[in-house]
């Protein structure tokens, strides 16, 4: 792929700081908008610029784009935590779905009509099957889901009447580190990092959220894909964005339960992890896995480091990494 000039909202965010590193490492031009509500400075690589703005403020959107040139936008500005959209679905809808459309508008005041969406499988709902394709019907069962489901549906009439060449990627669960960025939420919710918290005393347990579901071992399963290989469907979908848009799932088809995912972290930290079975959560299915044939087969997508011990090896890394980084900042 030639250079291109490549703005990533959200690049300050977790997958967001992994997909810049990545698209500077293929020699793209790389700058980032994000208002660091969620996301850290630290996080946004020295190779990329950051500009500190709100999507929805489209006469900046509209300056950055224009001058910098940028010739494709990967959005993956969004609020993100599904029972938090359940209990504050104003937020969400006016995040996700408003400021999101705010920026379709800045680009095409701008003429940018290169689009790439974070999506999400909270958009099937729950469905039963072994494994989601893109055609399994979409039943979102929260407010997240829901949210990156109309987004997803604006694009297709954006594209039709403006030309707007996109691509959704729908992700399974995000999990993993580069060498040099990974996860850090405040407060952190995911499965992974908190139970290596819980490892390392950090947490004083992780809290299981059901273990009476219909599963091998009565706790949820995903799909867990390794955020490198995420970031990597991410430049062949800017190529491949044609105005009639495509949809792809993006997981590993590798179903794990939260008990497997438990066993791996003590697997390589080697530590135990301390666990109590707390009440479900709102808005979780009891399983999610993807097939990801269609991106495999259309754009030659593969996962390379989407097995258990690459992605837990390298999300203990960046654990102890991040925890010296934030414990240095913190001294100054
Ligand atoms: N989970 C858990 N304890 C935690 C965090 C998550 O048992 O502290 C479970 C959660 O109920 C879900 C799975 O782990 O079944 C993955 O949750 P996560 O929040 O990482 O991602 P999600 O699937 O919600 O996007």
């Amino acid at each position: 792929m030639t250079s291109m000039n490549i703005l990533v909202t959200g690049g300050a965010g977790y997958i967001g700081s992994v997909l810049v590193e990545h698209c500077a490492d293929e020699g793209h031009e790389v700058f980032v908008v994000d208002n660091l509500v969620k996301g850290y400075r630290e996080l946004v690589d020295q190779r990329a610029e950051l500009f500190i703005a709100d999507i929805a403020d489209r006469d900046s959107m509209v300056t950055i784009l224009n001058e910098n040139k940028i010739e494709a936008v990967i959005h993956m500005a969004a609020y993100s935590i599904v029972p938090e959209s359940n209990s504050d679905p104003a937020a969400y809808y006016r995040n996700n779905v408003i400021a999101g459309l705010d920026l379709l508008d800045a680009m095409r005041d701008a003429g940018t009509d290169r689009f790439v969406f974070s999506s999400t499988a909270a958009v099937y709902g729950e469905p039963d099957l072994e494994a989601i394709t893109e055609d399994t019907p979409t039943a979102p069962t929260n407010a997240y889901g829901d949210t990156k489901l109309t987004f997803e549906k604006a694009l297709g009439w954006y594209g039709r009447a403006y030309g707007l060449k996109w691509v959704s990627l729908r992700y399974f669960n995000a999990a993993g580190a580069s060498d040099n960025f990974g996860e850090r939420h405040d407060p952190e919710t995911h499965l992974i990092p908190n139970a290596i918290k819980a490892a390392v005393g950090e947490l004083r347990e992780l809290s299981i959220f059901g273990d009476d579901y219909p599963t091998k071992d009565g706790t949820c399963v995903r799909d867990y894909i390794h955020v490198r290989d995420l970031a990597r469907a991410h430049l062949l979908a800017v190529n491949a964005a044609q105005a009639e848009g495509s949809v792809y799932n993006l997981g590993s088809g590798q179903g794990l339960t939260v008990r497997e995912i438990v066993d791996g972290v003590t697997r390589v930290s080697g530590r135990e992890v301390p666990v109590k079975i707390a009440p479900r959560r709102s808005g979780d299915p009891a399983r999610l896995v993807a097939s990801a044939d269609k991106i495999r087969s259309d754009l030659g997508w593969e996962t390379r480091e989407s097995d258990l011990d690459s992605i837990i090896g390298s999300a203990w890394k960046w654990h102890q990494k991040d925890r010296t980084q934030m414990t240095a900042s913190e001294g100054h």
